[in-house]
Parts: structure tokens; sequence; C-alpha cells
């Protein structure tokens, strides 16, 4: 994302302008929402880089609203607006693990401000940390595989595929292996189904991340997937 993009959910217009405002022109790209819902829908369609949430809304509130985000976009930095000085909203915001809080009213420069101090440190964060193995996530109740926070449409397939290749990074499984594991019938299948498989996954995984090829090939073994990210 070259320009980040940022949510900005606020009911108050005269406040979302001066927010929006100040983002754009400090070369940001803001997404405004006046609800819950439309926030909710906006990230289904846009990915963002931060949100940053008003505690009040009409439809919802903030704390809820964070909570419902992240299980779509479960490392989604936020920074809370609170309108009430109250400790308790700081608190509770805190224990969410939003990544700060400003109080209403706040100047849009601080507000900018904290936004990048928070992007660099995700940054800082996601450049020391990540293995390609934690850009997965698995919900093996909903059979699905989120990568970098977006859900992957799979086939069942590809789904066991990859949750067996996600659940041991590094150690690289042959073929065989991955047809046992992922395949009802095993004996009726070939090698080079599973090797058609990776193919679709590979460009699935490419349409979010064009850099990353977190799956390896290993030459007359098999595959295993990425440990160093
Ligand atoms: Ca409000």
């Amino acid at each position: 994302m070259l320009t980040p993009r940022i949510l900005v959910v606020e009911d108050e217009p005269a406040i979302a302008d001066t927010i929006v405002y100040a983002l754009s022109t400090e070369g940001f790209e803001p997404v405004w929402c006046a609800t819950g819902g439309a926030a909710l829908d906006a990230v289904k369609r846009t990915p963002c880089a931060l949100a940053i949430l008003d505690i009040g809304l009409p439809d919802t509130n903030g704390f809820d609203l964070f909570k419902r985000l992240a299980q779509l976009v479960p490392e989604l930095p936020a920074i809370f607006l609170t309108a009430r000085a109250g400790e308790i909203d700081r608190v509770v915001g805190l224990e969410l693990g939003a990544d700060d809080y400003i109080a209403k009213p706040f100047s849009p420069r601080e507000l900018v401000a904290r936004v990048r101090t928070v992007l660099r440190r995700v940054q800082r964060a996601a450049a020391s940390a990540p293995t390609a193995a934690s850009a997965f996530v698995i919900d093996d109740e909903r059979k699905t595989i989120r990568y970098r926070g977006r859900a992957l449409e799979l086939s069942r397939y590809e789904y066991r595929l990859l949750k067996a290749l996600a659940e041991r990074p590094g150690r690289v499984f042959s073929r065989d292996e991955l047809m046992q594991k992922a395949w009802d019938d095993p004996g009726a299948s070939f090698d080079r189904t599973v090797d058609a498989h990776v193919k679709t996954l590979r460009a699935k995984l490419r349409a979010i991340d064009p850099q990353a090829d977190p799956i390896q090939t290993h030459r007359g073994m098999g595959y295993s997937l990425r440990e160093d990210g």
C-alpha cells in the first residue's frame, strides 16, 4: 500500500471532515464511514492499514465495532476517539488491544502524528516478527484460512493442503503425504493432482501478496511452507 488507507468511523460530519482533510493533506487515503455497519462493509471491500474509531456511533459503539473489525482483519491497528475524558473508556480501549486513543477535542495534527506513530510501530513489529506461517490463521470450525488478514476462498482440497502445510512450517511434505492428508480417496489420485492444487493455491496467495511466495517446492521431495517469510 503506497498510500496507507485509513478507515475513519465518525458520525459527526464536521469532525469527520476535519480528520479526512488532515489525513489527505498528509499523504494518507481516508475512507470515511458514519456507521459501524458501513465500516464493516468497507473493510471487506478495501483493505485498510489502520482504523480511527469514534466510541459513540449511531448503530454501535467503537469498542464493539473494533471487536467485529478484528474478526475480519485480525491485525488491524486502531485509534479510538473518545468524547468523555473518563478513564474507563481509555482503559477498556487499551485492554481490547487498541493501539492508541485520543480525547475530543483534539487537534487534527496531533491525530495524524498518532497515526504515523502507530503505523511505524506496526511496521517495525511486522518486519521483526513474521514467518510465513504466522501470516496464516486457520479457522478449523469454519474451514477457512486467512492470509495476511484476508480470507482465502479455497476449495476443500486446497483448504486441507494449505492447512497441512501451515500447521508445520518448514516441514517438507511429499506429494504422497499431502494426498493422504487432503484427499478422501488418495489411492485414486495422482501426484500431479497435488501439483495442480498447489498451483491454484499459489495464485490465490499471490493475489493477496504478489511478492511473497510462501509455498516452497523441493525438487523430487515435495512442498513446504516457508518458515522465514
Ligand atoms: Ca459520535
